[in-house]
């Protein structure tokens, strides 16, 4: 089988790859091993302006959102399934400092504050900030029906990619039986034993997700407590996330998921189901830089990694990067 390019994993960079490829006219392959643990699929997908609790703007975040909506909304045409919901966020401070804080800021362009001591029936005696500009992304559409599409369109493999079967001949790729024209590594944290890109900062983290059930909890906010929580589908909201960064297993962290429930119980006056506490890795580097890249030897040859927490938001501006560098 002959492909302009083939991509090696499907989170959502290989999947943000893959549509801007096609976009372009590109002729795509994926393969991809849907290992457990995957930072993708147990993310809450959100996209927020907002860096942590310092209330910065995320540097470049109109470039990235504007990258961003342009590949969701172009995948959700291809697809024929909706991707991306704006969602007002509600960030309820968690004391008088977080809150002078937050009014510090000169240009609050991202979020107006309430002084309000509660929000419908959520206690609030901080005040909250509804913050704009934010939207969360269906990803277990976008995963399971880009699967469907690439796999009808074009090619797709449910396998793990074995580096040593890969060759270099004529300055084609040649992978067992498929030849193509270009590689692009996506594969998250397992780039690690990727010897094409040896000796590169990776670093990785993990996140303890908590899935529940809140019946009668509006689900047309994103809320953030001491935790976030994010509406799914229907009354299922994603609860977390802990950033662990020395660790030697992915056993659930059951300690920090009693303390979540309890601190989510304080403050909401609703009934919390627990439906499921799942453990992720997030692929980060040193210095916290996503990577866009090409091989030195090998022009046809790209790497997309590092995304850390904000996969959804930047790996279109990243994909498009890499893309205009790389002999395809
Ligand atoms: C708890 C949590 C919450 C998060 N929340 C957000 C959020 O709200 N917004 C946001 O923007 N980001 C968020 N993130 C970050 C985001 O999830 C990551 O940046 C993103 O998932 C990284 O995607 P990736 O495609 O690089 O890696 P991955 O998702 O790990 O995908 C890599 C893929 O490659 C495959 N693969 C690897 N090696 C091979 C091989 N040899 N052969 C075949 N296949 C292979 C794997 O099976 C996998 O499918 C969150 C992360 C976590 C853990």
């Amino acid at each position: 089988m002959k492909l302009d390019v083939l991509i090696v994993g499907q989170g959502i960079a290989g999947t943000i790859a893959s549509y801007q490829l096609i976009n372009k006219g590109y002729s795509v392959g994926i393969i991809d091993n849907a290992k457990q643990h995957l930072s993708s699929q147990l993310a809450s997908a959100i996209i927020n302006p907002l860096s942590g609790k310092k209330w910065n703007q995320v540097a470049q975040f109109d470039k990235f959102l504007r990258d961003s909506l342009s590949t969701y909304k172009g995948m959700e045409q291809l697809i024929n399934q909706p991707l991306l919901q704006p969602k007002n966020h509600l960030y309820f401070f968690q004391s008088k400092e977080e809150q002078l804080v937050a009014k510090q800021q000169i240009k609050p362009e991202w979020f107006t504050i309430s002084e309000e001591k509660a929000f419908k029936n959520i206690n609030s005696p901080y005040g909250y900030a509804q913050i704009k500009h934010c939207y969360s992304i269906a990803q277990d559409i976008l995963f399971e029906k880009w699967k469907q599409y690439i796999a009808q369109h074009y090619y797709i493999e449910n396998t793990l990619f074995e580096y040593q079967e890969l060759k270099h001949i004529n300055n084609q790729w040649h992978y067992k039986d498929i030849q193509s024209n270009a590689i692009i590594f996506c594969e998250g944290i397992n780039a690690i034993n990727n010897p094409y890109f040896k000796d590169l900062p990776f670093t990785k983290n993990r996140g303890d997700v908590l899935y529940v059930n809140i019946a009668e909890l509006d689900n047309n906010y994103i809320y953030s407590f001491k935790d976030r929580l994010v509406p799914i589908k229907n009354q299922l909201f994603w609860l977390g996330s802990n950033h662990t960064w020395n660790y030697d297993n992915l056993n659930k962290d059951t300690q920090w998921a009693d303390k979540c429930l309890h601190d989510l119980q304080e403050q909401l006056p609703y009934g919390i189901q627990l439906i499921d506490h799942r453990v992720a890795e997030r692929p980060t580097t040193v210095g916290q830089k996503p990577l866009a890249l090409i091989h030195g030897y090998h022009p046809n040859l790209g790497l997309l990694n590092g995304l850390g927490t904000r996969g959804y938001l930047q790996a279109s501006t990243y994909s498009k990067i890499l893309l205009e560098q790389m002999q395809l």
